[in-house]
């Protein structure tokens, strides 16, 4: 049985697809204004987990995921600047190259962390007319009203707005900035449609003039559009609780009444040193930025299975070297099971993949999960069929469990290399006693010499 925490219920429920095999999923992508960080690519590894998991359970998935490429402006609610024009502006490029360059960054990104392309990726930009038909529907149903500015929801009108972070209104209220637009009729309204200043790169023509669609309306547009109005599960990142993802909510009850998503799931923040990751702090880290650190960005997905999605994540750079040895290490565990035959009793297999199911069904519990699979990477008595197993839990840990782990030069002794050395010569040689006693010496000294076309390579024994 497969339980998921749910945002919305505040429960960890047994999951139900709406129909009997194939679960409907949305996600809520990237703005593509700037390189991904090492935050929000947690947030896409727990997206990936989830599928793989769902696949794991027997389901077929459907799945979309946005790029913001418009309308997300610099505070999440209705503040500021277009991300996408400010960098477009300060990049001195136009706002479809901006789009282009951290879109295909983005792509590249997941595909170094083994995160699948769900089903559908689908551009803000290519479904504005379907944004604008929601738009009409909201203010059809009496949900929206216009003022200079743009269209508003207005959330008195719906009495369970704030059900999804059980915000206190009224704390909420007195708070909440109103000077935004003085027409606005309470302070909680959020822009579903924003007139765009004459000066404004980024406007469509519509039914209220040249305007710009509100960040929120594209995700109700477009899940709305590829799953229907009711859909199985809705992903994101906390910080999309409390507005985002409320007032989502509160399009799709304004245009068909219901709430779009049976379960909302959210992962927690990756903090950095302890705190917040911050320009101004230099620490916003990129999976460019791992590389450059001798990190395979792997690593940093195993690293993220540390902690359990709900929980904060600290990232530390020897927090992350350590996860580097520790993947090492389970590498060369694997590998040292591969082709082995040995039989191992029916029964212990299916115990431990039992033991691995009930963690991952367990609302994803990567951690316990983990620990799973270093039990049987360990098992002393070595055999094929633990190798297979250990693959077949990689389709969902996806750190390529069973890759040759070859050790950088660079960090070899001045002893190794300069065996390494004389046994090169000694095979030029073709003195193949004296490189057999070489490879002896290097066996004593805990590596497993393996002549490759590429030269020699070192494994540890
Ligand atoms: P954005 O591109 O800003 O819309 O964010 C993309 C995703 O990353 C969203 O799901 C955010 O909630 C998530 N996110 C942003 N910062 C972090 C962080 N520090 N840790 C984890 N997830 C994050
Ligand atoms: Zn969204």
């Amino acid at each position: 049985m497969l339980k998921l925490y749910n945002t919305l219920t505040r429960e960890k429920e047994e999951f139900k697809p709406i129909e009997e095999n194939i679960v409907k999923i949305y996600t809520c992508g990237p703005t593509v204004y700037n390189y991904a960080h090492i935050g929000n690519m947690r947030a896409y590894i727990f997206m990936d987990n989830l599928r793989k998991i769902l696949r794991y359970n027997g389901y077929e998935l459907l799945h979309v995921m946005n790029i913001t490429d418009v309308g997300h402006l610099t505070s999440d609610a209705d503040e500021g600047e277009d991300k996408m024009a400010k960098s477009a502006r300060e990049q001195h490029k136009s706002v479809q190259e901006i789009a282009e360059k951290y879109t295909q960054a983005f792509f590249q990104d997941i595909d170094k962390l083994g995160i699948e392309k769900p089903e559908y990726v689908v551009k803000a930009t290519d479904h504005i007319h379907e944004m604008e038909e929601y738009v009409k529907k909201i203010v059809e149903n009496g949900y929206g009203y216009e003022t200079s500015k743009g269209v508003y929801f207005d959330t008195s009108k719906l009495p369970s707005y704030g059900e999804l972070s059980r915000i206190d209104l009224k704390n909420q209220k007195s708070g909440a900035r109103i000077e935004v637009d003085p027409e606005k009729r309470n302070p909680l309204d959020f822009a579903i449609w924003i007139k765009a200043p004459e000066e404004h790169i980024m406007k469509w023509d519509s039914k209220w003039g040249l305007s710009y669609p509100g960040w929120h309306i594209e995700c109700s547009a477009m899940s709305q559009k590829y799953l229907g109005e009711v859909f199985d599960i809705h992903t994101g990142g906390v910080d999309h609780i409390p507005i985002h993802h409320e007032n989502e909510i509160a399009q799709s009850k304004g245009a068909t009444g219901k709430n779009p998503a049976h379960i909302w799931m959210h992962v927690e923040f990756l903090l950095i040193n302890g705190g917040k990751m911050s320009k101004s702090l230099h620490n916003v880290y990129t999976v460019e930025d791992l590389e450059k650190n001798g990190i395979e960005p792997l690593t940093y997905r195993y690293f993220t299975y540390s902690s359990h999605y709900r929980n904060k994540l600290n990232f530390t750079w020897d927090g992350i070297k350590s996860a580097q040895v520790a993947l090492n290490r389970l590498r060369e565990l694997t590998r040292k099971h591969k082709g082995v035959d040995c039989l191992v009793a029916k029964q212990k297999l299916e115990d431990y993949e039992q033991r691995f199911k009930t963690a991952i069904n367990d609302d994803i519990n990567m951690p316990v999960a983990l620990s799973i699979v270093w039990e049987v990477a360990k098992e002393k008595e070595k055999s094929n069929d633990y190798y297979l197993l250990l693959k077949k839990f990689d389709e969902i840990l996806s750190i390529q469990i069973d890759k040759e782990v070859v050790a950088d030069e660079e960090s070899y002794s001045e002893e190794i290399l300069s065996i390494l050395e004389e046994r090169k010569v000694a095979r030029e040689n073709k003195d193949f006693k004296k490189s057999d006693e070489l490879r002896d010496k290097l066996k004593e000294l805990g590596y497993l010499v393996i002549d490759s076309k590429e030269g020699q390579k070192l494994e540890k024994v």
